[in-house]
């Protein structure tokens, strides 16, 4: 592929990109004096101009049915969760009874963990990445405290190696085979938060299995972002959110992945409610605890349906582009990207902007990691002033994410400009 940092290079992509028209269907910040370049659908995806409707739909069958809604209203509120099923299956890979929306990712990591994080006394550790997302560390850590273990004896961390970024997947498999005798779980985020590196969900799963472990994902910064196949890959469990790259509203609903072949199993240990009861079932209250076959058996709660409406309007974006459309743009989109701020290191004296992010694109997603050398704060203050929406992490790593259904190759244009005229 070769690129040029021009804008009329970007607009003739712009032209010839069979996503373009979708931007249309994102609100974009209106706060800011400038144009804003918005590179944050990693940390909360743009509003889909369709969620009013969705929602307004939920309230009109609200003020009209009250508690009957549940039964008569359009979607019924009782099976709600049901309308997300088929449309979450597809972005992550799974069979329809693989897959339930509901409550929150950590919320969810939690009760995942409660049926899949079994240690004994032998077999108690769990491998997680070094510096893994704030709420997944206090999460496992919580959790083998919770078993009566030191999260310090019983968690094993992964570090790149010394001097670099990224993990080393050998590094991975071998820790995991290294203790295979003592490995409960295994439990990663499928793309880092961080860096934006894109784990081989495979490779790694099959890994854990061999060491005799269960393994989990966190799809968080993955689900919407990169190809999944959860149950082709054997996977246990695995949660995400839904306001990453998934647009679908602040703190919006969470997804959950449970594989088939603990569908069945009665004997997980798990924290009940009455959403997770057999169906038929569940108005008769009666004592005794029968989970659902598969997923939804998972479930404690019934929907909170204005949030579910906000993911249901995006999903349908989805389901209309497909998930190919996107990655193949994702991909375009990202290399154009980098190009760019390749570009603009090359030509400064004063910066040299290190992308930390795996060059390779079955390595990565929609984001790009800059380490920007030589700069300060100030230089991304100054991004900002001029309409860069994006994420500053001390000491100097500035995150950004194109994300392939709203971002155009003018954004990333103008994005470059911005960076050039940034440098302090
Ligand atoms: C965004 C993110 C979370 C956030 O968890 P919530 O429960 O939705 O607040 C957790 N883990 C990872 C890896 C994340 O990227």
């Amino acid at each position: 592929m070769s690129f040029d940092n021009t804008l009329e290079f970007a607009r003739t992509k712009d032209q010839n990109d069979p996503l373009s028209k979708y931007r249309d269907q994102f609100f974009f910040p209106s706060f800011h004096d400038n144009e804003v370049v918005y590179f944050t659908g990693n940390s909360l995806g743009l509003q889909p101009k369709t969620v009013k409707k969705y929602i307004q739909q939920e309230l009109d069958d609200w003020a009209k049915w009250g508690v009957e809604g549940h039964f008569d209203a359009k979607n019924p509120w009782f099976s709600y969760h049901e309308l997300l099923t088929p449309k979450i299956a597809k972005v992550v890979g799974a069979k329809d009874k693989e897959v339930v929306v509901t409550h929150s990712l950590t919320t969810n990591l939690h009760l995942l963990m409660v049926s899949f994080y079994r240690p004994t006394k032998s077999r108690y550790k769990i491998l997680c990445e070094g510096k893994a997302f704030p709420s997944d560390q206090y999460a496992l850590e919580s959790q083998a405290k919770f078993h009566g273990f030191e999260p310090s004896d019983a968690i094993i961390e992964v570090f790149p190696r010394e001097g670099e970024h990224n993990l080393r997947e050998e590094d991975i498999t071998s820790m995991i085979a290294e203790h295979a005798d003592e490995l409960a779980l295994v439990m990663i985020g499928g793309v880092n938060y961080y860096t934006g590196q894109r784990f081989d969900m495979e490779k790694i799963t099959k890994a854990g299995h061999d060491a005799g472990a269960i393994v989990g994902w966190d799809l968080a910064h993955a689900a919407g972002n990169v190809e999944l196949a959860l149950h082709d890959w054997g996977v246990d469990f695995a949660a995400w959110c839904s306001y990453k790259y998934l647009n679908s509203s602040p703190g919006g609903v969470s997804g959950l992945f449970v594989h088939e072949k603990h569908a069945k199993n009665e004997d997980l240990p798990r924290f009940a409610g009455w959403w997770g009861h057999n169906k038929a079932e569940r108005f008769q209250m009666k004592p005794g605890f029968h989970p659902i076959e598969g997923a939804e058996g998972w479930q404690l709660s019934n929907a909170p349906v204005l949030g579910m409406a906000a993911h249901n309007a995006a999903l349908d974006i989805f389901e209309e582009v497909g998930m190919e459309a996107i990655f193949k743009k994702r991909d375009n989109i990202t290399a154009y990207l980098e190009f760019v701020i390749t570009e603009i290191s090359a030509s400064s004296d004063k910066a040299d902007f290190e992308i930390i992010t795996p060059k390779e694109q079955h390595r990565r997603g929609a984001q790009l990691s800059i380490l920007a050398h030589g700069q300060g704060k100030a230089l991304f203050d100054a991004m900002a002033k001029a309409g860069v929406v994006a994420d500053w992490r001390e000491p100097n790593v500035i995150r950004i994410a194109p994300a392939p259904l709203y971002n155009s190759y003018e954004d990333v244009y103008r994005f470059g400009q911005i960076l050039k005229s940034a440098i302090q």
